[in-house]
């Protein structure tokens, strides 16, 4: 039996993905952690059944208390890395979901993860569709090194651009020569048109309700162009990736970052 600690237990994803280990045989919730809804049955919030475990506040306290084996962290960009100090300092293993971390940060990670020999996994994606759509995007950046990105979600996501759009481009840095894009003294007439720049290419954030996650990477050449394309219609698609981590961290040490490592 694997014994999770949910942290952002009383958000979207902490909610969703509360509901999907109370589904599975091998896991279960022994604690669940919010700033918000102290005191509510986790399972309730989640849409089950009641579980007998109530939202805290305390993070340690409940790491000492419950004696999880892997806390889950869908919390926020301001949140994170101090979750992540805290529960890789109690020897935690730690999965996260929570989007935000830079490299600096997972630096900062990796050095405490080996003094605590706690494994960490980072995905900014755990949408199976997500991961192919970014191992695809690097196949054609092979071939189309003049690319953009239109990401969309939500109107109340935090960080711009999204996780999964920082990780795309990063995969593709390592095929695509760091280039300028477009005619060489375009003129913005609303500050931000051309969108984020990351080494030449182009990011563009959309915030708006009815998404959850979605991501286009449009490639261009002379003639013709290809789009390719993912949608999150829920939050539950992400489950069966986090289920998967939650299996495997054990067999983990150090960090690792990206699902596709898992799959
Ligand atoms: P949300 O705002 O609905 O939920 C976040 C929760 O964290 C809230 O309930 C909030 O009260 C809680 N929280 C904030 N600070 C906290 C703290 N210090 N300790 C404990 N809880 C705290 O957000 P969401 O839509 O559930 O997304 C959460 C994160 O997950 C975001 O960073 C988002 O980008 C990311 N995300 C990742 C994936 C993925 O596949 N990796 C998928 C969707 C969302």
């Amino acid at each position: 039996m694997i014994n999770v600690l949910v942290n952002g237990a009383s958000g979207r994803m902490g909610k969703a993905m509360s509901a999907g280990i109370i589904g599975e045989a091998d896991m279960q919730i022994v604690a669940a952690v919010d700033i918000r809804q102290e005191g509510e049955d986790i399972g309730l919030l989640a849409g089950c059944g009641p579980i007998g475990v109530t939202v805290e506040k305390d993070l340690v306290q409940a790491i000492r208390r419950s004696k999880p084996d892997v806390m889950l962290d869908f919390t926020n960009p301001q949140a994170v890395l101090r979750n992540l100090r805290l529960a890789l300092g109690e020897d935690l293993p730690c999965v996260v979901g929570t989007t935000g971390l830079t490299e600096r940060d997972i630096n900062e990670l990796r050095q405490l993860s080996e003094l605590h020999h706690a494994p960490l996994f980072i995905a900014a994606n755990f949408a199976i569709t997500a991961v192919l759509m970014m191992r695809f995007a690097v196949e054609a950046a092979r071939y189309l090194p003049q690319y953009e990105i239109i990401e969309r979600h939500h109107e109340n996501k935090m960080d711009a651009p999204s996780g999964t759009a920082l990780r795309t481009m990063e995969m593709i840095s390592a095929v695509r020569q760091v280039h300028a894009q477009g005619a060489a003294h375009e003129i913005e007439m609303i500050a931000g048109s051309r969108g984020g720049d990351y080494q030449g290419a182009r990011v563009h954030s959309m915030r708006l309700p009815g998404y959850v996650a979605s991501q286009e990477v449009v490639f261009g050449a002379p003639g013709q162009t290809l789009t390719i394309r993912q949608d999150s219609i829920n939050q539950h698609c992400f489950f069966p990736g986090v289920a998967l981590a939650l299996r495997k961290i054990g067999e983990l040490s150090g960090v690792t970052v990206g699902l596709d490592k898992l799959l």
